[in-house]
């Protein structure tokens, strides 16, 4: 008898931990549920449950043909595999100071949510809210109203399921939505496998993204402020205050934590998540509109927060121009090339490192996601500079690491750690930039 599909997903994916927490199987599932872990949301079964192939087949972390989904979603591959079809690309902000103010760069997703919402182009937004159900945590939810959309303003660097919501959206409404990269991919899928629920969806819309942190980082943090676990968060914003921004954490003894967004960096070694490293996808290829911050000398210089947008249907592409000639963003256009050089860090960490991480499990026995492609031609040096990324989080990623980097005290692993990261990105940048240029890829998957 062939094992069913939640078999197969716990085998394959849940099992060697590359669930990303999705929620795409729970959305094609009757009584299935995400459930929150220390390691983010995991999807939960009832036993005998039987569940279609579409939820495997939507799953980021078991294998998504990226070059037949271009196809299918697109009609064509990108010319760019680095960051995707695009229409235009932009760099700006929401003219509306105190949205600029309340978002994560310049306040552009939140900006065109809210007008999709007043334009009556949908009828709800699902967006992701730090803060429920408490202050250390967040979920997706559901808005109906403008002051709804802009609490939700902000990025959340914690694992937020936000496609098991679907179930809940009205019949006959329709919706945006915002995902994360390989949530839009799989959101796709399941709009292509005919999911009423996921058809209801009109705009997907969604962050850059780079890495995000399991939620035990938040506890060690505080940690290495001195705080400890008897004294609860009250509220927490990952990126408040001016461009780019600062942790900022209360807690109920009264105390407040704020530390530059620079500084809680140090994190990401010890707690990175498993999706963070395996994707390949940066710049959220499979949205409708991709937003990222404006990495920029010139424009960090000018404060007040700054994204790069890039729209990637003819459509939401109108939607921006209409916005931006009703002043409602503020916009420059950019060469595309040259946007894309604000994130060669990133874009190289995905593309040719997630490869990379991706192959290297395999090689050694271990489960890892297919994106159907590889890069054409990846430097013996990048080989080497992989080496060394991956044997960090290798060692990071240990019980004795983390409790050593959380009794060391902020002040003092905050700066030594950003100006390792300067160093060691100044070091490996000829490397890393070098063929990104030209970066070309081959379809097929890899042979491991
Ligand atoms: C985990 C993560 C990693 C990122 N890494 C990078 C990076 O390396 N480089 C870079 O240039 N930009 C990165 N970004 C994007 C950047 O932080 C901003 O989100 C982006 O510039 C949009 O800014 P904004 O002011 O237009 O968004 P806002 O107006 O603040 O709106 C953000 C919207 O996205 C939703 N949202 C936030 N977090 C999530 C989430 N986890 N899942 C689903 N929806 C969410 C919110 O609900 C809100 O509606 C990352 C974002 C996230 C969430
Ligand atoms: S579909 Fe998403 S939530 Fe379900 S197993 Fe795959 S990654 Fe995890």
């Amino acid at each position: 008898m062939p094992e069913s599909v939640a078999t197969r997903l716990e085998r394959h994916v849940i099992k060697p931990g590359l669930c990303i927490g999705c929620g795409a199987c729970v959305a094609c599932s009757r009584g299935g549920e995400m459930r929150y872990t220390d390691t983010g949301p995991v999807p939960s079964f009832p036993a005998g449950e039987q569940l279609p192939e579409l939820a495997i087949e939507a799953c980021p972390a078991y294998r998504l043909n990226y070059p037949d989904m271009y196809m299918v979603h697109y009609g064509r591959h990108p010319e760019n595999w680095l960051t995707g079809i695009a229409q235009k690309v932009w760099t700006g902000y929401a003219a509306d100071e105190s949205i600029r103010r309340a978002g994560a760069s310049g306040g552009v997703l939140t900006r065109v949510l809210i007008h999709l919402l007043e334009t009556g182009r949908v009828d709800g937004v699902i967006a992701a809210r730090q803060g429920v159900p408490t202050p250390a945590e967040a979920r997706a939810v559901i808005c109906h109203m403008t002051a709804e959309v802009l609490e939700c303003a902000q990025s959340v660097y914690i694992p937020v399921s936000m496609l098991d919501i679907l179930r809940q959206l009205e019949p006959g409404k329709r919706y945006a939505i915002t995902c994360l990269p390989e949530q839009s991919a799989a959101l796709r899928k399941l709009q292509a496998g005919g999911h009423p629920q996921a058809n209801q969806i009109k705009y997907v819309v969604g962050p850059y993204t780079g890495t995000a942190l399991y939620p035990a980082a938040i506890r060690a943090f505080l940690r290495s402020k001195g705080i400890g676990a008897d004294d609860p968060i009250t509220s927490l914003k990952w990126r408040a205050g001016e461009w780019p921004g600062y942790l900022e954490i209360k807690t109920g003894s009264g105390k407040v934590v704020r530390t530059k967004k620079v500084y809680y960096n140090f994190l990401i070694p010890f707690y990175v998540t498993h999706a963070s490293l395996q994707s390949m996808d940066f710049a959220n290829e499979f949205a409708d509109l991709a937003v990222g911050d404006a990495w920029s000398p010139k424009l960090e210089a000018q404060g007040g927060g700054h994204s790069v947008i890039v729209t990637r249907t003819a459509e939401m592409e109108a939607i921006i121009s209409e916005m931006h000639e009703r002043m409602l963003l503020a916009l420059q256009e950019e060469q595309p090339l040259k946007a894309s050089e604000m994130h060669g860090h990133m874009l190289d960490f995905k593309k040719r490192g997630g490869y990379l991480r991706n192959r290297w499990r395999r090689k050694t026995g271990r489960a890892a996601p297919d994106y159907g492609y590889r890069p054409a031609n990846v430097p013996t040096s990048r080989i080497f500079v992989e080496i060394v990324i991956s044997g960090i989080f290798a060692v990071g990623r240990t019980g004795i690491a983390r409790w050593i980097v959380s009794h060391i005290p902020e002040r003092i692993i905050g700066p030594l750690f950003d100006n390792l990261r300067k160093g060691w990105k100044a070091a490996s940048k000829p490397t890393k930039r070098k063929g990104l240029s030209d970066f070309r890829v081959v379809i097929g998957g890899e042979k491991a």
